[in-house]
C-alpha cells in the first residue's frame, strides 16, 4: 500500500473525457487535494462480460487526510437473465458513487490481491498515474443488481415442463 504521503494529487485537475486514468500532474499532497475524471470508456477488462454499453460518468477523488475518498456518478447498462423467466434483457445502470478507497501501488501486487479479496476498492496508483479502471470494474461489479426482471408482471417458467408462461400456458396439470 502506498502511504498517504505519497499520494500526490492535483488541487484541481480536471481529466480529459473518454480516459480510464488520471494523470496527476501537481505536487500536491496535502489533505484536501482532489482531482476529477469524467469517464467515457468502454467497460474495463475483467468486469462481467454483461457489461456492454460505455461506461459515462464522472467521478472525484479527494484526499481526506486517511485515504482516498471516491464521489461521483456512473452510469451503463447491463445484460441480465430474467430472474423469473430468464431471458436476457437490459437494465439501465445509474449508479451513484460514494466510497472510501485504498489506493494501491501497482508494484505490491500482493498487497493489491489481498486487498481485492477483502473487497475494498481500489483505484491503481501507476508511476504518476492512477488508473481509475480497476476503481470502475469493482463499482460495477458492487452495484450489479441481483434480481432482475424482465418485465414487472413477468410470469416466468413453468416449474413442470420449462413452458415460457409469458408467450402462453402449458398443458401441465394445475396441481403436482
Ligand atoms: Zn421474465
Ligand atoms: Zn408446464
Amino acid at each position: 500500500m502506498t502511504p498517504l504521503e505519497q499520494i500526490e494529487l492535483p488541487a484541481a485537475f480536471r481529466a480529459a473525457v473518454c480516459i480510464m486514468r488520471l494523470t496527476l500532474e501537481a505536487n500536491i499532497t496535502q489533505e484536501g487535494g482532489w482531482a476529477e475524471a469524467e469517464i467515457c470508456a468502454p467497460p474495463p477488462a475483467g468486469s462481467a462480460p454483461e457489461f456492454q454499453d460505455t461506461v459515462t460518468g464522472t467521478i472525484v477523488l479527494t484526499n481526506s487526510g486517511v485515504g482516498l475518498r471516491a464521489e461521483g456518478r456512473l452510469q451503463t447498462q447491463v445484460t441480465l437473465p430474467c430472474s423469473r423467466c430468464t431471458k436476457e434483457h437490459v437494465v439501465p445502470l445509474d449508479i451513484q458513487v460514494s466510497e472510501e478507497c485504498t489506493l494501491q501501488d501497482i508494484d505490491q501486487p500482493q498487497t493489491y490481491q489481498e486487498t481485492e479479496a477483502d473487497d475494498n476498492l481500489t483505484p491503481i496508483l501507476n508511476g504518476n498515474e492512477i488508473d481509475l479502471s480497476e476503481l470502475v470494474r469493482q463499482l460495477l461489479n458492487l452495484h450489479l443488481p441481483s434480481r432482475s426482471l424482465c418485465k414487472p408482471d413477468c410470469a416466468g417458467l413453468c416449474p413442470n415442463c420449462g413452458q415460457d408462461l409469458n408467450e402462453g400456458s402449458c398443458h401441465c396439470p394445475a396441481e403436482e
